[in-house]
């Protein structure tokens, strides 16, 4: 019998729900259970494709092509699995799916009502996730904050599995603990009114993790307990920390897991678990339940420590959603981010990270508007400075703004030789670049941007242009994982079979990639530009697609038109982001 744990968010969002979510699921990996988790976003929206970066952060891309919320990633990240789009949800997507049985006349001529349709649809969703990955323990996120008006009827879908299935379902709640500056003290009033709020919806938390920037102490959690209902030990204490994947460390140091596992009423460790279902694939031997926490625990170690060290590697992420503000930035690019890290810390050494508005290498007047670079000695010398880097990222993006300074940071890069790696966008404006300064077809460009041009280099397919001309944007690119033949003689070639010792695949010199784009490499331009240097190492299977291009005569200069930062794990570093910090230190 499955066992299902609902979190949900008291307080205020953005405490860090999924990456409590993603810790909670890791321990109990660590134990030995087949877990899943399920990510629930209480908005209208059919998926996060169509949503601003800055307003909604990153579009996490499944394997199957699901554009999700970035918690799937922390998901993928924390338990070195793939998390399919049956394991996202909206509500747009919960109604859509009802009003089209509706009319399908699945509901057998009933009059079909929001309670209890909607949140029948819902358990047949999360029934569903967990059928598909087998799971044994199955966490489903609910998005937002207790008392929201938005998500209640996931609530309500979750206190029907609870009232079916007393014994396997369980809640925590992950609240907040603020430090008001005139008091100097945590305070566990707001929690307290969340968890009433909550109780207003019929449930009861099992569980609080208490989240907030000091350690929460004994005579508070008796006091929350006394007023929540909830035993003492069951609440947990989860201050900040350096690091996420420190999180299920601090949080095994309160024996969450065993306590989780009490309530659930599961052993320790899982009794069926044979050492095989969750090997980490850099593991030589299958692992014990026990030494996978050992493993997690000497990585998270291993971070601190090198955190610690002054030398540290640097490298630039030139973009355009720079304006709003570091706070935004780092959740648009969260797996950019974290891939980086991977593999600087699989490098042995840690990284600082530097974002770059790409508005300051431009000068020209569609670039005045937005007053970044004045004149041309300013871009100059903002250009000089990205000498200082030991490596720069051009990562994915659309449309035009920034993207002249983006062509601008790519030929000083290239002509300096500093480690590049373009993800996507970045791929399409290096091609760009180099038929502009090295073939000298001034007016290359991509459709996207440019559709007049007569040279457009990256250019749309058909069929996706059938799409933009109806109007159907949403989940229309090409989206998820698609097949990739590499060349023998090429960096990328060595970095993956680097990666897996010699092997690549039984098909050989096949990889698998995350695909999120319209636009493709325009074949017509494809022998000029080999000739001239640019070379594609990577294309799909029928050579059609052209998947990788390198310059080999520099250090480190690769563009891929897929997105290596999703499949990238902390214990299972991506081989191209591991190489591009190689080549660079
Ligand atoms: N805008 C480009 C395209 O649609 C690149 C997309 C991306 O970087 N994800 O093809």
């Amino acid at each position: 019998m499955p066992k299902y744990i609902f979190v949900v968010g008291g307080v205020m969002s953005s405490v860090g729900k999924g990456v409590a979510a993603a810790s909670t699921a890791k321990i109990l990996q660590t134990r030995g259970y087949n877990v899943t988790c399920i990510k629930i976003d209480p908005y209208i929206n059919i998926d996060a494709g169509t949503m601003n970066p800055i307003e909604h952060g990153e579009v996490f891309v499944t394997e199957d092509g699901d554009e999700t919320d970035q918690d799937i990633g922390n998901y993928e990240r924390f338990l070195n699995q793939n998390i399919y789009s049956i394991n996202y949800m909206t509500t747009g997507r919960v109604y859509l799916s009802v009003i089209q049985k509706e009319r399908n006349l699945e509901y057998k001529g009933k009059c079909v009502e929001v309670v209890p349709h909607i949140p029948e649809e819902i358990i047949n969703r999360i029934k569903n996730a967990q059928i598909k990955s087998n799971a044994d323990i199955v966490i489903t996120e609910i998005g937002g904050t207790v008392g929201e008006y938005q998500n209640i009827l996931f609530l309500e879908a979750a206190r029907m599995m609870k009232i079916k299935n007393h014994n396997d379902v369980m809640f925590i709640m992950v609240s907040y603990m603020p430090i008001p500056s005139a008091v100097g003290e945590m305070k566990t009033k707001p929690t307290q009114f969340a968890v009433r709020t909550l109780n207003s919806s019929g449930i009861q938390p099992d569980m609080l993790l208490c989240r907030g920037s000091k350690s929460l102490d004994d005579p508070r959690k008796e006091k929350l307990g006394i007023f929540c209902n909830i035993a003492a030990e069951n609440i947990i204490s989860a201050p900040d920390v350096e690091s996420i994947y420190d999180i299920p460390v601090n949080f095994e140091k309160e024996n969450y897991g065993d306590k989780v596992l009490k309530i659930l009423g599961l052993d320790g460790y899982n009794p069926s678990f044979v050492g095989t279902r969750h090997t980490l694939p850099t593991m030589a031997n299958a692992p014990t339940a026990n030494n996978q926490m050992q493993e997690w625990s000497d990585f998270a170690e291993k971070i601190k420590k090198l955190k610690q060290s002054v030398n540290k590697t640097k490298i630039g992420i030139v973009g355009k959603y720079f304006a709003t503000g570091d706070f935004v930035l780092k959740d648009s690019y969260m797996s950019v981010i974290e891939a980086v890290k991977h593999a600087a810390w699989f490098n042995n050494v840690d990284v600082e990270i530097d974002w770059i508005n790409s508005e300051e290498f431009e000068y020209n007047d569609a670039v005045g508007a937005h007053g970044c670079a004045p004149d041309e000695e300013t871009m100059n010398n903002n250009l000089q400075k990205l000498k200082q880097y030991n490596g720069i990222i051009v990562p994915g993006g659309f449309g035009s703004r920034g993207v002249e300074g983006k062509i601008n940071a790519i030929k000083f890069i290239r002509e300096n030789n500093i480690p590049f790696f373009g993800l996507c966008y970045g791929m399409q404006l290096a091609t760009i670049e180099y038929a502009r300064n090295v073939l000298g077809i001034k007016d290359a460009n991509t459709e996207e941007i440019n559709p007049e041009s007569k040279n457009c280099v990256i250019h749309i397919m058909h069929e996706q242009k059938e799409k933009i001309e109806k109007g159907n944007f949403g989940g229309t690119m090409r989206l998820g994982a698609y097949p990739c033949l590499l060349k023998e003689d090429s960096i990328s070639y060595k970095s993956y079979v680097g990666a897996c010792h010699g092997k690549l695949s039984a098909e050989n010199n096949i990889i698998s990639e995350r695909h999120r784009h319209r636009y493709e490499f325009n074949n017509y331009y494809r022998e000029q530009l080999e000739d001239a240097g640019l070379k594609v190492t990577g294309t799909s299977p029928d050579n059609n697609l052209v998947e990788i291009i390198e310059i080999p005569k520099n250090k480190f200069f690769v563009g891929v038109q897929f997105h290596p930062e999703f499949k990238s794990r902390p214990l299972n570093p991506h081989p191209l982001f591991v190489e591009f910090i190689k080549s660079g230190l």
